[in-house]
């Protein structure tokens, strides 16, 4: 096991976006999590790295940490849990006055405070596993979405995190690039990355993910495998929603 949430709520003022989530994530699994929007899955997602602070919720790491979020916490624990896991975002977040290397270097350096020729040397091997070493020197608006969005991938490995976490990955880009994301983050499933994807490509999530869980008015509906959820549904609410968007 590497993370377990129990009872994790979230509200913005009325609105309850995560009622009651459960879940278990294993090392080394890839989770895909699908349902309609505004069903609460980007919420779900930044709550796993910090990025939302939830309502409630009681988060158990393999390692032995503990974060109660009912309860006040202390920064140290902030600081170690948010450093577990790296984020891709749907518009990339690139800083647009950065090349694509400085902005792979740029959280080792300042967050991190590592060595800067370290980090280079690493951040340039990650452009090359993204297919982007000759790009390196150049600007965000210099490269195509593919591209921006692969940097992003670079820049969240550079942070060497245990978790990766995908939001939408390919949601912003033309359909002729979708490819060259999706093909970049099945390099990752090879190398046993434990990652958490929302997404809206389902053949996508079928192909690369271990399990698949269908989220509907901030709770888990369904979770099972990708032939479990996505092939034999067992609840109405997805099989409505697959039947909708297949
Ligand atoms: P999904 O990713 O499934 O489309 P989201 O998690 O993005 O769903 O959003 C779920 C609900 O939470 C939506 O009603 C959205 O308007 C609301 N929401 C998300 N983020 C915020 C925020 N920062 N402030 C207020 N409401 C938010």
């Amino acid at each position: 096991m590497y993370l377990s949430i129990k009872g994790l709520a979230k509200s913005f003022g009325e609105n309850e976006v995560l009622k009651d989530v459960n879940v278990d994530i294993q090392k080394g699994e890839v989770v895909s999590i699908i349902g309609p929007s505004g069903s609460g899955k980007t919420t779900l997602l930044r709550c796993f790295n910090g990025l939302e602070d939830p309502d409630k919720g009681l988060f158990t790491f393999h390692d032995g940490q503990i974060l109660n979020f009912e309860e006040k916490m202390n920064k140290r624990d902030i600081v170690q849990f948010s450093r577990r896991s790296g984020m891709v975002f749907q518009a990339y977040h690139l800083f647009p006055h950065k090349t694509a290397l400085e902005n792979v270097m740029e959280g080792p350096i300042i967050v991190q405070k590592r060595n800067k020729a370290e980090v280079r040397q690493e951040a340039e091997t990650l452009l090359e596993k993204v297919g982007l070493k000759d790009k390196m020197n150049f600007y965000p608006h210099q490269l195509s979405g593919g591209q921006q969005q692969r940097v992003g991938i670079a820049r969240a490995l550079a942070l060497k995190p245990e978790l990766m976490l995908f939001d939408e990955p390919t949601s912003a880009l033309d359909p002729e690039l979708i490819g060259e994301v999706l093909t970049v983050i099945k390099d990752l499933v090879k190398e046993n990355w434990t990652m958490i994807i929302v997404t809206h490509e389902i053949q996508f999530a079928g192909e690369v993910s271990d399990k698949v869980l269908f989220m509907d008015g901030g709770y888990i509906i369904e979770q099972g495998t990708p032939d479990e959820v996505l092939k034999s549904p067992k609840e109405e609410r997805t099989k409505r929603f697959l039947q909708r968007i297949l």
